[in-house]
């Protein structure tokens, strides 16, 4: 499964744009979008993500 977004938590500060090793995640008049098919599942916004708005939802 793919990251998963809580729109109510995210503060739009782009960090997890920026380590993102596929290029899924964009910030697009200010709301985050999750590409779920580029995904790979690294989790790396989730571990950089200040809000806990990004989560990697195990398989
Ligand atoms: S889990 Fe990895 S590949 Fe998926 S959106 Fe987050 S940083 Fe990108
Ligand atoms: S790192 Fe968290 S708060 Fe920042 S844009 Fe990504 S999901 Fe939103």
């Amino acid at each position: 499964m793919p990251a998963e977004v809580n729109r109510s938590k995210c503060m739009i500060c782009g960090g997890c744009v920026s380590v993102c090793p596929v290029q899924a995640l964009e910030l697009r008049e200010n709301v985050l979008y999750v590409d779920t098919k580029k995904c790979i599942d690294c989790g790396n916004c989730e571990k950089v993500c200040p809000a806990g708005a990004i989560k990697v939802v195990k398989k």
